[in-house]
């Protein structure tokens, strides 16, 4: 049931006057279902029964932590049908999609449940004292990683399961022992409700504290703004733009205690074509790179917003084939009619830069709140001088630029924001003829990929999803993968400590069994 309220802890709250509703993108009509905005009363309210839960959640024991994970991810597949049905209401996205961010929620879910339990990710580091060291003794120091604190969480608009209440960020704050509170993406508001339901029922089943986790709706900026501001909240997860992330960036650095603010946002996700290839496939990929564009409505973090290439007859080829390929694909519904107003307003301004030719544009009758997909083309210098051109169109766009050397290439890749991914197209032994370029694009992204294409995020240990700003505020650390958790925890050190005192991850005894760092040799043995 969707009831529209609040989940302050375990408890439903609707203290708020401030109210609205959902919207189906595909009907072009409301919601029925009304949330109501969490008041400051209530945000306070989900802190401290946070800071509370953190007491208890921080240090409770891996397999307890485990089976609160399994367990969320059975509640959410318990909500069948009516969470899919609520997805697609809210998204405009179709089943098939909603059933498979679904299942990548759960395998997120499940993956962080398998880290905990096996709990080795402490990374414990250990080495034994040398009394008898000149000229000073050496102490005993055992080193591992523990949680922050309650985490806020902000979903985004384009993943309403994988990246939002209890995605990716979420699963991983609870796997390091971090107690959190979602600030509900208002696109989908009851879908979040019916998750937070699921993650409530999974508190109660496995006896975890009141307050490890909270779900507020919020129709605008304020209540995230005031969650980022509130001094018990420790850590930030962001999914979304880059004014949004940035805004909560900089919030969260004026506070008297600055806290990290981990913001996955926008990226263009450049795409070097080098000559040979385009010259042999230009066909292929024209057809790859259509489906790669409108692939989600181009709703994707990874969308291939920018394609490089040398100016020249195959690409001019290229960009003919792409245009043809592209207006040949249906056009889709996009997530909101914000996110259309937003797509038209952004790709009319791309389009209005100077020198800037639009390729192709679908032109029939597209339904309300389709998107019309669209390829442009730019020259080198125009691209350099206009940083107009470099943002993200959140939609099905991209913008091939032609350069009329690979020195200009090696240029508009040096200088180019931070990216997510970069994606190198070479025809059989050509990528080695040019390191400079491969060094450029290595320099700039987080994800390098070889004669693919940047969209698809693959869940797994080696997965970085992130990059240099602005792709994300820290790009030393990853989004996706078990390696995500590292953001929700800091190292700590015991010096001298009594054994009996020690948590079991450092004790001489290893009584988990885990993988440990003792006196500079990886091992499980005890001491
Ligand atoms: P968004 O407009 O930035 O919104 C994200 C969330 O942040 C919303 O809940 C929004 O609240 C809140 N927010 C935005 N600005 C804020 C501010 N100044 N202060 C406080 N809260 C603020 O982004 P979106 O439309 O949901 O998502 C689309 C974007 O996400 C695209 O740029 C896409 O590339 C990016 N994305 C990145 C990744 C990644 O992993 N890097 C993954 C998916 C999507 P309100 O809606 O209430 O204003």
């Amino acid at each position: 049931m969707i009831t529209g309220k609040n989940y302050i802890g375990n408890n439903l709250s609707s203290k708020g006057t401030k109210q609205y509703n959902t919207f189906n993108p595909q009907l072009n009509i409301k919601n029925e279902h009304v949330f109501t905005e969490a008041t400051a009363e209530e945000i306070d309210e989900a802190v401290h029964l946070a800071t509370e839960a953190f007491k208890v959640f921080r240090s409770i024991s891996k397999e307890k932590k485990a089976t609160f994970l399994n367990t969320i991810a059975d509640e959410i597949l318990a909500l069948d049908d009516f969470l899919i049905k609520t997805y697609c209401s809210e998204s405009g996205l179709p089943e098939g999609r909603a059933k498979g961010e679904r299942g990548r929620t759960v395998m997120q879910l499940r993956m962080f449940a398998d880290l905990v339990n096996e709990g080795s990710w402490v990374d414990a580091t250990i080495d034994t004292a040398l009394p008898n060291r000149e000229p000073a003794p050496k102490p005993d120091l055992r080193k591992m990683y523990i949680p922050l604190g309650p985490v806020v969480v902000f979903g985004a608009s384009n993943f309403p399961l994988a990246y939002s209440t209890a995605g990716g960020d979420t699963a991983a704050a609870f796997a390091a022992g971090c107690p959190v509170i979602v600030k509900s993406h208002p696109m989908h508001a009851g879908t979040g409700e019916l998750v937070a339901s699921a993650i409530v029922k999974a508190v109660q089943k496995t006896g975890m504290p009141n307050g490890v986790f909270s779900n507020l709706n919020s129709s605008g900026i304020e209540v995230g703004e005031q969650l980022v501001k509130h001094s018990g909240v420790k850590a930030v997860g962001f999914t979304g733009s880059i004014n949004g992330g940035r805004a909560l960036y900089d919030l969260a650095a004026q506070r008297d205690e600055p806290i990290p603010v981990f913001a996955e946002m926008g990226s263009i996700n450049p795409v070097v074509m080098l000559p040979k290839s385009v010259k042999h496939n230009y066909e292929r990929l024209a057809k790859t790179y259509a489906s790669s564009i409108t692939l989600g409505t181009g709703q994707f973090c990874t969308n291939p917003g920018l394609i490089l290439g040398i100016k020249g007859d195959d690409l001019t080829n290229f960009i003919i084939k792409l245009s043809e390929e592209i207006v040949k694909i249906d056009p889709t519904c996009m997530l909101h009619p914000n996110i259309i107003k937003a797509y038209d307003a952004k790709r009319q301004k791309a389009v209005n830069q100077d020198n800037l030719h639009v390729a192709a544009e679908y032109a029939e009758d597209v339904k309300t709140n389709y998107a019309r997909q669209t390829v442009a083309t730019v020259s080198g210098k125009a691209f350099i001088d206009n940083p107009t051109l470099h943002q993200e169109v959140f939609g099905p766009y991209s913008l091939v630029v032609e350069c009329e050397s690979v020195e200009e290439l090696e240029a508009i890749i040096s200088n180019l924001e931070g990216q997510l991914t970069g994606t190198l197209i070479a025809h059989d032994d050509e990528a080695a003829q040019y390191p400079e370029i491969v060094s450029a694009l290595q320099n700039r992204v987080g994800r390098i990929i070889f004669n693919g294409v940047p969209t698809g995020v693959e869940v797994c240990p080696s997965m970085t999803h992130g990059g240099p700003y602005p792709s994300s505020t820290d790009s030393r650390f990853t989004a996706v993968g078990i390696h995500s958790i590292k953001r929700w925890v800091r190292p700590f050190s015991y010096q001298d400590w009594p054994n009996e005192l020690l948590p079991d991850e450092l004790k001489n005894e290893n009584p988990l069994g885990i993988s440990r760092l003792v006196n500079n040799k990886q091992t499980t043995e005890k001491i």
